[in-house]
């Protein structure tokens, strides 16, 4: 697996800096699992990590220690990292390294530290640090995150494009008689040799009348000669995530299926022509939605456009509706999303087409190369 350099963590540290000053943080205590990965390459499933101007703290407990020392002596070791054992309790632990920096103010991530974690420490710290206070913040991590920088790149291209031996090795599942189950088996195999460590999510398959169902995952369904299929797979590379939506037909599609589809892959392509840097996000969900609506689709496409891609499957910017309790972001170079509108008519069926693109300077660039067409089969 490939890791992030030392110098590309450094340069995260330091762009986290930049955003914690204006605050006056002295500290950030970081609990979201992925991004105590973004800032260290350490991926266990526990580990907290106390960040300040001189050191990287990372607490974590005996499981991981071998896998941790090991990792500071590569190429992708984490800058000024300090392991911190916990012997027993993690909350104890963090509260003993808070004490001992003595700072004044200490950033908690508010989505990411449980109430009862957050009195427990706020109890802790009255009695042991009195002059320490906890600040909640939101989506400082994540506000990086969401601009990829060139190492995140480069694995973002490569999960993207290996989609294509996936689909060629897969697809020929799609025959009458097999299960949706058995399709998805086929493509998740497709995806192990391919050189994913493991499907970003899982597959859906999602036949006839099943593909009205935008949650399906893929069932014991056997495929039926005039299905519409909805495939809707990805894997992660190195840590990150890819995701398409590719239909296919089994055998001729009816007029009605066609006009569905081709309704779909208008919205798509107005989706994408639509991407282009310092725009909100509604913008592009709103050249896929006017489409389909002048198609009297409009109530069919019951989701959102897109979702940011990268350590996590969903992540920002969201690309959906303008809406009053969430931010629409304005659209900046560098970030990775996917454009994924689709039609959905109950017992009938649905259509959808997903890609992942990256905003550039003028507009932006498709990751996935696979072709968009109705693929017939069968
Ligand atoms: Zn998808
Ligand atoms: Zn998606």
């Amino acid at each position: 697996m490939r890791l992030a350099p030392s110098d590309v963590l450094a340069a995260r540290h330091r762009r986290l800096h930049d955003l914690m000053a204006p605050d006056a943080l002295h500290a950030l205590v970081v609990t979201n699992p992925t991004n105590i990965r973004y800032l260290t390459n350490h991926d266990g499933t526990a580990g907290i990590v106390v960040i300040t101007r001189d050191a990287v703290q990372l607490l974590i407990d005996f499981r991981y220690e071998a896998a941790v020392a090991s990792l500071q002596t590569s190429a992708a070791a984490c800058p000024t990292l300090q392991m911190r054992s916990v012997p027993a309790s993690y909350d104890e632990a963090l509260a003993d390294v808070l004490t001992g920096l003595g700072v004044a103010s200490v950033g908690i991530e508010a989505g990411h530290l449980t109430v009862a974690r957050h009195e427990w420490l706020t109890n802790a710290l009255a009695s042991r640090a009195p002059s320490t206070s906890l600040r909640s913040t939101q989506r400082l991590i994540e506000r990086l995150r969401v601009i990829k920088d060139s190492f995140e790149l480069e694995r973002l291209r490569d999960a993207a494009a290996r989609l294509e031996t996936v689909v060629d090795q897969s697809f020929p599942a799609l025959r009458p008689g097999t299960r949706e189950r058995d399709v998805a088996g086929a493509i998740e195999s497709a995806l192990r040799k391919a050189g994913y460590e493991r499907p970003a999510f899982d597959t859906i398959v999602a036949s006839g009348p099943n593909a009205a169902l935008p949650h399906h995952r893929a069932a014991s369904r056997k495929l039926k000669p005039g299905d519409l299929v909805v495939l809707d797979f990805g894997g992660v590379l190195d840590g990150y995530c890819c995701d398409l939506t590719r239909m296919a037909s089994v055998g001729t599609p009816s007029q009605a299926a066609r006009r569905l589809f081709d309704a779909v892959r208008e919205a798509h392509s107005a989706a994408i022509d639509a991407v282009k840097p310092g725009r909100p996000a509604s913008t592009v969900d709103a050249a896929a939605r006017d489409v389909l609506t002048a198609h009297g689709l409009g109530d069919a496409f019951g989701h959102g456009t897109g979702h940011g891609l990268g350590l996590d499957v969903h992540e920002e910017p969201r690309v959906g509706r303008r809406r009053a309790d969430a931010p629409d972001p304005i659209l900046e170079p560098g970030m990775v999303f996917t454009i994924e509108p689709g039609a959905y008519l109950a017992g009938f069926g649905g259509v959808r087409i997903e890609d992942d693109v990256l905003v550039t300077e003028t507009g932006c660039e498709v990751l996935t190369s696979v072709p968009r067409d109705l693929r017939i089969c069968g």
